[in-house]
């Protein structure tokens, strides 16, 4: 049987490109159509979709919806409802030398032809929230899932061209080969969520073309847990957002800094909420993720003997699993202290006050998030002064993300550039400035 050989990165660019010069992407219509059929996919093919994520991460099918589908789902509708709103252009005041008939106005013109690159974590939500943003922009995609989730990329590569418009939006699966030769051509925005390592490559393949670059990258994002604070309530907070996904979050606490008191009653207060959440046995719940590789497991384990095993530390190569492990007296330069752990183990850092925990922070690569539970309002304003990071979440880790309004993205190492509801038409659009004098 004669297979048709696949098309080549160059002429799916050319191919997209041509749609987009005719037009059809731009109407506000299509937008939306082709955002209520991304939506129409997410909820017709979500089991689908849950156990590609459950093959790739052990992903239960509840935590697959609530973090990947339904949230994709809740940035569609989102956008659905407010884009009439956010494409409208906005008049600017013309100043007088122009004349009193003289108007001015900014309006958002889709950029063109747009590539977005996603991580193996979140394969489904890191793909398609900004596909959305994309096509709520007018925007022709290529998108690119990542090779180390199979059977996440095999199932959007399948239903995503079953559900969109295929002469405007394009999947393209692989990994460093692959990418390598689609990043040689030339876009109008490449979008790319992953490692910082990575996102070097991606920056000085855009420069090439002077291509715009959204980097959405990592990095060890702190906890600040003030003395005085209920650890009980701070515990099962950070354990729900710690072991989330085993750990691989890019917004996931990544250590703890308080003081050498509260230190050691938070180590027994983890202890009960790693308990609470996932039971005696986490590798026995259904909840509970695994680590998505052999090469991460081992990373992991490395790190595992860093400072003292409070709670957990236990693994099972032939299962991937890692146990939600606390490190109690992990001094600064331990190994889990050189880079970010993406994984399940967070480490507790005694530092002697709010000083040296600002310090601290301050003395290492500005985070994607930074989370403070203190109930002081003098100490919660410090720390946002005093301190930059993407994302800053006060009493509860990762939610930040999850309010549509709100940019979501990185500062210095952890990224440059925003998304997430109308932050996503200003990264996939051009705002394009006008000036109008009447003629008579
Ligand atoms: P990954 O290995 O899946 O890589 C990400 C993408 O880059 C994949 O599509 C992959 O194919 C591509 N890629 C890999 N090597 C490449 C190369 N040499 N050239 C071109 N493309 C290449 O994922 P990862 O990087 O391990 O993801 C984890 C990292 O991503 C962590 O640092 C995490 O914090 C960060 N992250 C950030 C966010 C965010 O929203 N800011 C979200 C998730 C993950």
């Amino acid at each position: 049987m004669n297979h048709p050989a696949p098309e080549q990165p160059a002429d799916t660019v050319a191919r997209l490109r041509a749609a987009f010069r005719t037009g059809r992407t731009k109407p506000v219509e299509w937008r939306t159509g082709q955002l209520r059929r991304l939506r129409a996919m997410l909820t017709e093919r979500g089991a689908e979709i849950a156990a590609a994520l459950h093959s790739d991460l052990g992903k239960s099918a509840a935590e697959a919806h609530r973090t990947e589908i339904d949230f994709t789902v809740r940035e569609i509708d989102h956008t659905l409802a407010h884009l009439d709103e956010w494409l409208r252009p906005e008049p600017a005041p013309v100043p007088a030398h122009l004349g009193a008939d003289a108007t001015a106005w900014t309006q958002y013109d889709p950029l063109g032809v747009v590539l977005v690159i996603a991580p193996w974590n979140y394969p489904v939500q890191l793909l398609l929230a900004p596909v959305v943003g994309a096509l709520a922009s007018g925007d022709a995609v290529v998108a690119k899932p990542s090779e180390l989730a199979p059977a996440t990329s095999a199932a959007l590569a399948e239903l995503i061209p079953a559900y969109l418009d295929t002469e405007a939006v394009a999947v393209i699966e692989g990994g460093v080969p692959e990418t390598t030769a689609l990043l040689a051509e030339r876009f109008d925005h490449i979008f790319y969520t992953g490692n910082g390592a990575v996102g070097r490559v991606v920056m000085r393949a855009a420069a090439e073309h002077l291509t715009p670059v959204t980097l959405e990258l990592g990095g060890k994002s702190p906890v600040f847990v003030d003395r005085d604070t209920d650890l009980d309530v701070v515990a099962d907070r950070l354990a729900r957002g710690k072991f989330l996904n085993a750990g691989q979050t890019c917004v996931a606490p990544d250590y703890v800094l308080t003081d050498p008191e509260t230190a050691a009653a938070l180590e027994s207060a983890l202890a009960r909420a790693v308990e609470g959440v996932y039971g005696a046995d986490p590798a026995a719940s259904p909840e509970y993720g695994r680590i998505v590789n052999e090469r991460h497991f081992d990373r992991l384990s490395a790190l595992l003997g860093s400072g003292r095993t409070a709670v957990g530390g236990g693994s099972d190569r032939t299962d991937k699993y890692i146990a939600p492990t606390v490190l109690a007296d992990v001094a600064p330069d331990a190994p889990v202290m050189a880079e970010e752990i993406f994984g399940p183990i967070l480490p507790i850092v005694a530092v002697p006050d709010l000083d040296a925990a600002i310090g601290f922070i301050n003395d290492r690569e500005k985070p994607l998030a930074l989370y403070v539970f203190s109930e002081s309002a003098a100490v919660r304003e410090r720390i946002a002064a005093e301190t930059s990071s993407g994302g800053l979440g006060h009493g509860l880790p990762l939610a930040h993300l999850t309010v549509s309004d709100l940019p979501f993205g990185g500062v210095g190492e952890s990224g440059m550039g925003s998304y997430h509801g109308r932050y996503s038409i200003e990264t996939f659009s051009h705002r394009k400035a006008v000036l109008a004098k009447p003629l008579g």
